[in-house]
């Protein structure tokens, strides 16, 4: 698994990705990063 985001903010667990808010900064590396465009913010 390779880390999708830098702050941790996204985890795998179950194979799901968790999101947590607490750790995320929005600094939108995410989005690009998602194979599956799977990451939406407003
Ligand atoms: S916006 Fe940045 S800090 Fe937030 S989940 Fe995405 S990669 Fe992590």
């Amino acid at each position: 698994m390779y880390q999708l985001c830098e702050k941790g903010a996204l985890e795998e667990k179950d194979n799901k990705i968790i999101f947590i808010a607490e750790k995320c900064d929005d600094c939108d590396i995410c989005i690009p990063n998602c194979p599956s465009q799977a990451i939406l913010k407003e």
